[in-house]
């Protein structure tokens, strides 16, 4: 056995965490910061815990530009409890919230919405099969509840690079590229990611949140599906994740010695560099219609004949490259280039490409 993974990990979530995350997460299982205790065993209302939150909490802050008008929650329940909470907690009774709807998430988080009030949906690519980012209308309802998008598509690889500014309360699902690239985070009234992907290990969703959205709540509510409740709590309502709230500020402090702009700056490099290989390689090709749109964080493509498919994913399987099977509901390849791929990990898949076009082509 060794002490650090060996393979190439492009999964789309959980995903590949940066080695000295693992490793620091890994030491403090056994002996958290010499305390003499495992973190599994800290207790979640004391002192050691206290830090730690405070700690994420101002790190995100910090990496996002957000003030103290701000609440940052961790919550369990992953994406799809916000799907449940934000209509739970902001769509009352006639009223009508906005969403758009441009893949897989976006249209579950629609789904979710429906149990609790009215749900206009205010541009939707589903039927070109979310190959390109939906069109906006020219104006959007100034009485809607509140406005819902998913800036990145985490399964058909579409991915909004600017967040918009709009007249009502705006949220966003950032699970899939939160802190992959600067950003206006303000623009958003609330935003939420799951923590598997940029932030750390699953079972924790970080939530940040205007305070003043917290007064126009319009449910009576038990404590666990309400923002108000977790935020007076400071997110210790119940007993939260606490290795994957530890593991998350790992990953955040990873985050804030990188920088966001040398994190982005690699993104950019890593995506470029897999976009170029499958528009030149004869075997591959782009799913993402409109170029502008393509993710920079999950890269989606086809083998032009089918039989490459299985072929190609055992060949990268057999080079310890693992993880680039598409979607159950879209198929083919996908890499997720979240921000502990490197470069020179986006460079070996293209070899990869490379190398099995060069044998197939023979
Ligand atoms: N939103 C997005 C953008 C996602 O990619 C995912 C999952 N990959 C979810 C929501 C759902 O998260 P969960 O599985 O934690 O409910």
């Amino acid at each position: 056995m060794t002490n650090q993974p060996l393979k190439i990990n492009f999964n789309s979530g959980p995903a590949a965490l940066p080695l000295p995350v693992l490793q620091a997460a890994s030491a403090a299982v056994i002996n958290y910061n010499d305390t003499g205790l495992s973190i599994l065993g800290i207790p979640h209302r004391g002192k050691l815990f206290a830090a730690i939150l405070e700690e994420a909490k101002s790190l995100v802050k910090e990496l996002c530009g957000l003030g103290d008008d701000y609440e940052v929650l961790w919550m369990h329940g992953g994406g799809r409890l916000q799907f449940a909470m934000l209509p739970m907690n902001f769509l009352g009774d006639g009223e009508t919230a906005g969403y758009i709807d441009s893949g897989y998430w976006a249209a579950d988080a629609i789904s979710y919405a429906k149990y609790y009030g009215n749900v206009a949906v205010l541009a939707s690519s589903k039927e070109d099969n979310y190959t390109h980012l939906p069109v906006w209308p020219d104006a959007i309802p100034k009485d809607l509840a509140y406005l819902h998008i998913t800036t990145n598509n985490t399964i058909y690889g579409t991915q909004c690079h600017d967040i918009p500014k709009a007249d009502v309360p705006l949220i966003a699902d950032m699970s899939s590229d939160i802190f992959s690239r600067q950003m206006d985070y303000t623009n958003c009234d609330a935003f939420y990611a799951v923590a598997q992907k940029n932030i750390g290990a699953a079972g924790v969703t970080m939530v940040a949140i205007k305070k003043a959205m917290l007064q126009r709540i319009r449910r009576t509510l038990p404590p666990m599906l309400s923002y108000a409740a977790h935020a007076q709590a400071g997110s210790v309502l119940n007993t939260p994740p606490v290795f994957a709230i530890y593991t998350a500020l790992l990953m955040l402090r990873w985050t804030k010695e990188k920088t966001i702009a040398t994190i982005e700056k690699e993104n950019n490099e890593k995506a470029n560099a897999l976009y170029q290989e499958i528009e030149r390689n004869s075997l591959f090709d782009g799913i993402v219609s409109n170029t502008a749109d393509r993710s920079k964080m999950n890269v989606c493509f086809t083998a032009k004949q089918p039989e490459h498919e299985k072929a190609f994913v055992n060949f990268c399987e057999a080079n310890n490259v693992t993880g680039i099977e598409g979607h159950r509901s879209v198929g083919a390849f996908r890499a997720s280039l979240y921000n502990a791929i490197s470069l020179a990990d986006v460079q070996q898949l293209v070899a990869l490409m490379q190398e099995f076009e060069n044998l197939n082509n023979k």
